[in-house]
């Protein structure tokens, strides 16, 4: 069975220059779709990704992050504004690593485009009144 899942992978320094995704690609014949990455040399590195292949690939691969000391999250959770809270100061659009939020020309009002969010939650402590929450 195939699976899709959108995960953050987080790296400790020591893995920064490692090749991590292509050896998803070579070793667990896994296709990937980077949607952010933060990597800083000598520093932690973050990737949001999407990766898709086989179950038994899937999981094997997941074990082979894990084993050698990536931490990952899987996006399984939905992050929705509540309207009445926001204040469209715009503190989110710095955090958002997908572009989730955009400024409407004209009114200036913050626009959240659900279907860009992968649910990271890197949103919900940049927003000044708590506008913006973690669903399961
Ligand atoms: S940070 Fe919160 S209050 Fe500010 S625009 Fe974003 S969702 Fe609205
Ligand atoms: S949780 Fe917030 S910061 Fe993360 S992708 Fe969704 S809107 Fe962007």
């Amino acid at each position: 069975m195939k699976v899709s899942r959108k995960i953050v992978l987080h790296f400790p320094a020591r893995l920064v220059e490692e090749a991590i995704a292509y050896r998803l690609v070579k070793e667990y014949n896994l296709q990937f779709n980077i949607l952010k990455a933060s990597i800083i040399p000598d520093s932690e590195g973050f990737i949001v990704l999407e990766l898709t292949g086989e179950q038994e690939d899937y999981d094997r691969g997941v074990r082979f992050l894990t084993k050698i000391g990536v931490n990952i999250e899987a996006l399984s959770q939905n992050v929705v504004r509540n309207e009445d809270k926001c204040t469209h100061c715009g503190a989110c659009l710095t955090v958002c690593p997908t572009g989730a939020f955009e400024i409407e020309p004209g009114t200036r009002r913050v626009l959240f485009m659900h279907d860009r969010c992968i649910a990271c939650s890197m949103c919900l402590k940049a927003c000044p009144p708590r506008a913006m929450e973690l669903h399961f």
